[in-house]
């Protein structure tokens, strides 16, 4: 992407010589487990959101081996709506493996991935599109605020983890555990998301030079 090794923090400047992708397809991956209280009122939001977008989009929700109603739910919805593409896998193979199967799917020159079980707002996605149309390759949702999480569990954990991640791998992001991320195709289709290492999908990055911005999100 034209930039120096290491040069790619938080709050450097976008790959000046990106595609122009603001008039490209946009996938929105989703996994879900067990979530059939949730993925209705998800859907109905998701899908006001990406209808105001206003340009080509897909929706793809991933079945990760729920044992309850998730995926005759998910059936239900597509019967209407040709955006809407299902995975089903057989087994519970983890929110990783689950993202990664619908992104392998994903057709979109733009590929976003979050949780389905709304914690995070599908109202937040002209920002990280926005971002994406200056030339950014990765932009990386983080939470402002985690005031309803345990200090001593959730919080500082993530924050030795967070301080680790900056240190070594130089790319300073305040918060790698988010999964609410876009990105140019290429550089998802190139990075190794596997095991549990979309948690460190920035520091990969750093090592393929890619650019790398992130946005406060609800
Ligand atoms: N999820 C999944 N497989 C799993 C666990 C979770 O696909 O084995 C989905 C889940 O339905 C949700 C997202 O991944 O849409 C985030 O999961 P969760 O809310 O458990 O993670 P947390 O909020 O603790 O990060
Ligand atoms: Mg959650």
């Amino acid at each position: 992407a034209g930039m120096e090794h290491g040069s790619a923090k938080a709050g450097a400047r976008p790959s000046p010589a990106r595609p122009d992708l603001s008039a490209e397809q946009v996938s929105i991956v989703v996994p879900f487990y067990n979530e059939d209280a949730l993925i209705e009122p998800f859907y109905t939001r998701l899908k006001e959101a990406v209808e105001r977008l206003g340009r080509p989009y897909e929706i793809i929700f991933v079945d990760d081996g729920s044992r309850d109603r998730t995926f005759e739910l998910m059936e239900r919805l597509k019967v209407d709506d040709p955006t809407l593409r299902l995975v089903k896998l057989r087994w519970n193979f983890g929110q990783t493996a689950a993202l990664t199967a619908g992104c392998e799917l994903a057709e979109g020159e733009v590929i976003v991935t979050m949780d389905g079980d709304l914690q995070h707002d599908p109202a937040d996605l002209p920002q990280f599109l926005a971002k994406i149309d200056e030339g950014w390759d990765l932009v990386s949702g983080y939470r402002s605020e985690r005031a309803g999480d345990p200090w001593l569990t959730r919080r500082l954990p993530s924050a030795v983890a967070n301080w680790l991640m900056a240190r070594f791998s130089g790319v300073k992001l305040r918060d790698f555990g988010t999964t609410f991320k876009a990105y140019r195709r290429d550089v998802i289709k190139n990075v190794p998301l596997y095991g549990d290492f979309h948690r460190f999908v920035p520091a990969l990055a750093s090592v393929y030079k890619i650019a790398i911005t992130e946005l406060p999100i609800k």
